[in-house]
């Protein structure tokens, strides 16, 4: 018999031990009703681990993540941590991580799910059904590039430098994770840069075209200047699939592209690293919500990110998209039921806890 795949818990501060304690739930169904055992570990990140062992990641905890076929983490920091210096802080830990796993392809999907059409910024007409995934560059660009730094000029003058860089081996990589999903999905890929204006751009178009005509001529492909695009998300979000940009430019229009959903505790979001020669990828799976300090320990928070993060993990680490179906079906189907956590309640639902949504969605699941 195969050993059993391996799951890394990390549930990290404030909402998060709440809402992965759920999803343990939901992976204990998985074992007793559709055979598929996971062997879960439990490790300390973020202020947990700084309240245990003085820092935000331990040098075991990443070795389990290593050796782990996936991280599940809830979230990490709080207000409590707040003042401890840079490198210290429990954000330290979630970079570290992201880091060491070599994790360079950031996937969030922006899904209004029918029951909570109305809870976005758009017209119902225009988000009813919209399911587009944005693939965002994670370890490259200008949050990395080298030369930065604030230097004196002289006459009370400072400059603030950063570099946009990407090679092609970075823009290709991503670029492959992104044709991938599109060939899963709708076939069709829209990348995203400003070749207009930047050398970086440049190159990303050049290298995406190429490796289109390479690999991927099945996969319908679209370059697309990024104000454009975050233009276009407001205006016919639904033309997309697929976007695949860089670190700075996913970074806002992922954000964009949530708030058309209009529900933070809905959102989840996979990381993925490098396929080794079996195909395996390093991966990190966590909710786009943070550790909600305001809610932490009070059974209010929203279990729905977290519960869709591990649906993902089923879907792109352990190749199960079946059971990760049964879970999103379950959860379209609880709140299609009017089943409502405090931060998605709307007149005439009825307001449940982090506990009872974790209850309607295995009593949802069984059916
Ligand atoms: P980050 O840790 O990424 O900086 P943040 O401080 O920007 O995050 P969050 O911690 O995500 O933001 O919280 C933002 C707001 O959304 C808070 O008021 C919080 O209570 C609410 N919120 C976040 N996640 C959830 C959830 N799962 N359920 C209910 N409310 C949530
Ligand atoms: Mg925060």
């Amino acid at each position: 018999m195969p050993a059993n795949k391996k799951i890394l818990f990390l549930p990290g501060d404030g909402i998060g031990p709440e809402v992965m304690r759920q999803v343990r739930r939901v992976i204990d169904w998985m074992d007793r009703k559709r055979g598929l055992t996971f062997d879960v570990s439990e490790g300390l990140v973020g202020g947990a681990a700084i309240d245990a062992h003085g820092v935000p990641l331990a040098d075991e905890t990443l070795a389990e993540a290593k050796a782990a076929d996936c991280v599940l983490l809830g979230a990490v920091g709080g207000p409590k941590w707040d003042n401890i210096g840079f490198d210290k802080r429990p954000e330290a830990g979630l970079l570290a991580l992201r880091k060491e796993l070599g994790l360079f392809a950031n996937l969030r999907p922006a899904i209004v799910f029918d029951a909570l059409v109305d809870a976005s910024t758009l017209k119902a007409d225009v988000v009813r059904g919209l399911n587009i995934m944005i693939v965002r560059e994670l370890t490259g660009g200008v949050y990395f590039g080298e030369p930065r730094g604030i230097t004196d000029l002289g006459n009370g003058e400072r400059r603030g430098l950063n570099t946009q860089s990407y090679t092609t081996s970075e823009i290709r990589r991503v670029a492959t994770v992104a044709f991938e999903l599109a060939r899963q999905r709708g076939r069709k890929l829209h990348s995203v840069e400003k070749a207009n204006v930047m050398e970086s751009g440049l190159l990303w178009r050049e290298e995406v075209t190429k490796l289109h005509k390479e690999s991927f001529t099945d996969v319908e492909l679209q370059h697309m200047y990024a104000d454009n695009c975050a233009m276009q998300l407001l205006k016919n979000p639904k033309q997309f699939d697929v976007i695949v940009t860089d670190n700075l430019f996913g970074d806002i229009l992922s954000d964009e592209a949530a708030m058309l959903t209009g529900s933070l505790g809905m959102l989840p979001s996979a990381s993925l690293g490098a396929a080794d020669a079996a195909g395996n990828r390093k991966a990190l799976y966590e909710p786009v919500h943070g550790s909600a300090p305001d809610i932490a320990g009070k059974d209010i928070a929203n279990p729905i990110a977290t519960m869709l993060s591990f649906a993902m993990a089923l879907r792109y680490s352990f190749d199960r998209g079946q059971d990760a179906d049964m879970i999103e079906k379950a959860v379209q189907n609880v709140l299609g039921g009017g089943m409502r956590t405090a931060d998605i309640m709307a007149p005439g639902m009825a307001r449940c806890s982090t506990t009872v949504m974790g209850d309607s969605i295995l009593r949802e699941l069984d059916k």
